[in-house]
């Protein structure tokens, strides 16, 4: 493992049983959640996680962090395998990874002020005693952006921005290496949206924090993100550096996603075609056979519904699950 990655996915997969009968205790069925990925994340940099509604990526940072123990695969953090780990162990690990959730409004304790919601992650660590303490609270909160003297106040009294910084102090409190951060803008207004996005970056280059950030939207995690991945029903369909990913999208569900994407140049705009993909996002439950992006992919082919693409790489950090780009395919299959 290279001495630069601090968090190295291998083979992750996180099947849901499907119960029924009395007591629930018959196993009906599997859904696939997250299924065969494998990525890793940099000190310092950002990967970006994509993918629609319900294509796995938030059950993958849950499993990164341990949050589900994933049905098989490595996780592996700062060269240890999380998954081969008992509670008490991943205890002495957890403080140095965290988590961002989406909705800040639902995520903190209403009954708790700024000061607990930020300090509970040291309480925990029975690192909250003294003068020592509230200090760290004030430092917490202005490195965030909010005043200290709002350390009392509750989360009803601060704006939906602001309570997205508290989130963000939170996770700040144990000094962690690495953070999931969970759609954290997507709940706010698309003025804010801007100023958490900065803030994280303003943090991640003064402390050299590793972001998995995961979003549904590829202009969300474009600013941010040194590299982005992009998910589809449990797997990764692509996982490139920003500049190839959005410039020469490879996967034809990359291309889809990045069709969607509004560009700024109004003549540019249009003159650009909508990729329309047919059909839902099947049941990850009965995932289609092969390729399971086939039954909605504009380019398929031939062997698409039976043989399953492997992530192969297509050049230099650089890697796509399409049988189109050898080597997941022989190089005579057609272009
Ligand atoms: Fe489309 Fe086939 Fe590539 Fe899957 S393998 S993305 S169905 S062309």
């Amino acid at each position: 493992m290279g001495e630069d990655v601090v968090v190295r996915v291998a083979g992750l997969a996180m099947h849901f049983p499907i119960t029924s009968g009395l007591f629930l205790q018959r196993k009906i069925g599997l859904v696939k959640a997250v299924d065969g990925v494998s990525f890793a994340v940099r000190k310092g940099e950002t990967l970006g996680l994509v993918g629609e509604s319900g294509c796995g990526k938030t059950t993958v940072g849950k499993c990164v962090l341990q949050l589900y123990r994933p049905t098989s695969g490595s996780v592996f953090f700062e060269g240890q395998d999380l998954c081969r780990m008992s509670e008490g162990q991943l205890r002495q690990v957890r403080p140095r990874m965290q988590l961002i959730f989406q909705d800040p409004g639902e995520s903190l304790d209403p009954r708790f002020t700024a000061a607990d919601i930020v300090g509970e992650p040291m309480w925990i660590q029975g690192k909250a005693q003294g003068p020592a303490y509230r200090e760290r609270i004030a430092e917490l909160l202005s490195i965030v952006g909010l005043a200290p003297y709002m350390a009392d106040r509750y989360p009803h009294e601060f704006s939906g921005g602001q309570r997205q910084r508290l989130g963000v102090a939170r996770a700040l409190a144990l000094e962690p290496t690495f953070i999931v951060c969970d759609e954290p803008v997507s709940a706010l207004d698309v003025s804010i949206q801007a100023q958490i996005i900065n803030l994280l970056d303003d943090l991640q280059q003064k402390y050299g924090i590793a972001y998995l950030f995961i979003a549904h939207d590829l202009s969300v995690v474009r600013h941010l993100s040194d590299r982005v991945a992009v998910m589809y029903l449990g797997k990764i369909a692509e996982i490139a550096g920003r500049d190839a990913l959005y410039q020469e999208p490879l996967h034809p569900y990359t291309q889809a996603l990045l069709s969607a994407v509004p560009i700024p140049d109004p003549a540019v705009e249009a003159k650009r075609v909508p990729i329309i993909l047919k059909g839902e996002v099947p049941s990850p439950i009965n995932p289609p056979s092969g390729c399971v992006f086939h039954p909605r992919c504009p380019k398929a082919f031939g062997p698409c519904p039976t043989v399953v693409p492997v992530l192969a790489d297509v050049s230099q950090d650089h890697q796509v699950s399409c049988l189109l780009y050898p080597p997941s395919w022989p190089p005579s299959a057609p272009p």
